[in-house]
């Protein structure tokens, strides 16, 4: 219905494939969130049920960035215009590139910025995510540039088609427990509404402890304490577990992004 309504049904034909989007970082306000005549769905509706993949992300305006807030956070947006006012749905998994700093190679070994220190270079480019935009982001993680010496590494043991297995499974277990629950209408760990995550992902005593150190050294919001969570009860589902230990909530902490680096959370 989105894809009808923007127009973009090619031949009229419907598809029940989930949406892969990825706009270009001129992309404007209306491009990404929706608006303009008519008002057009966005990016944001566009990838409703999909991935949204904002590459190069600091290139994007902060402005058009920030308008990601409120649909990351509702799964819906809402396009107020003069004559209409209209809300699309935008559930989207967001997705994002970056390079460590504006030249791109800050962190590799001997690089030398062009503009000195490289500390400096890297600080000022991710500075361009917003503290809050961040906060919203699960998983961060540095991937090392390919060396020659990864290309005639053996093929990693498990494939594409194995990871999906396990992530099927996974979903199929947070499925069976929400509708245990009574709660057909949450279908992910994602969509669990703040209270209920604290009943199904509550971790074993070393977990509590850990996530309560965490909290403070971290200095986790009150959202990135049940993203946290979010995570870890993901990360034991992964591994067939009932229970959310230790092991699940240090993995989780690992991928909140280095908010020393950062602005921090509002
Ligand atoms: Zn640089």
């Amino acid at each position: 219905m989105i894809q009808s309504v923007a127009g973009q049904l090619p031949d009229g034909a419907l598809s029940n494939r989930r949406p892969f989007r990825a706009p270009h970082h001129s992309a404007s306000m209306a491009a990404l969130v929706g608006g303009g005549t008519g008002a057009r769905p966005g990016e944001v509706s566009l990838a409703h049920h999909g991935v949204l993949f904002l590459d190069e992300l600091p290139e994007f305006q902060p402005q058009v960035l920030d308008s990601l807030r409120q649909p990351l956070e509702t799964g819906e947006v809402m396009i107020a215009r003069a004559q209409a006012r209209v809300t699309y749905p935008a559930r989207f998994q967001l997705v994002a590139a970056m390079n460590p700093c504006r030249c791109g190679q800050a962190t590799e070994p001997g690089f030398a910025c062009r503009r000195q220190p490289n500390d400096r270079c890297m600080a000022q480019y991710q500075a361009r995510i917003s503290g809050p935009l961040l906060d919203r982001m699960d998983l961060s993680i540095d991937v090392p540039a390919v060396t020659a010496a990864d290309l005639i590494l053996p093929p990693p043991t498990e494939g594409s088609a194995e990871v999906a297995g396990r992530v099927a499974a996974a979903r199929e277990r947070q499925i069976r427990r929400f509708a245990a629950l009574g709660r057909e209408d949450i279908r992910s760990n994602a969509h669990c509404p703040p209270p209920l995550v604290e009943e199904i992902a509550r971790p074993d005593p070393e977990g509590v402890s850990l996530i309560r150190d965490a909290a403070d050294a971290m200095r986790l919001s009150a959202r990135g304490f049940h993203r946290v969570l979010k995570v870890a009860r993901t990360l034991a589902d992964l591994d067939g577990e009932d229970r959310v230990r230790r092991i699940h909530i240090a993995e989780a902490l690992s991928y909140r992004a280095q908010s020393d680096r950062r602005p921090a959370a509002a």
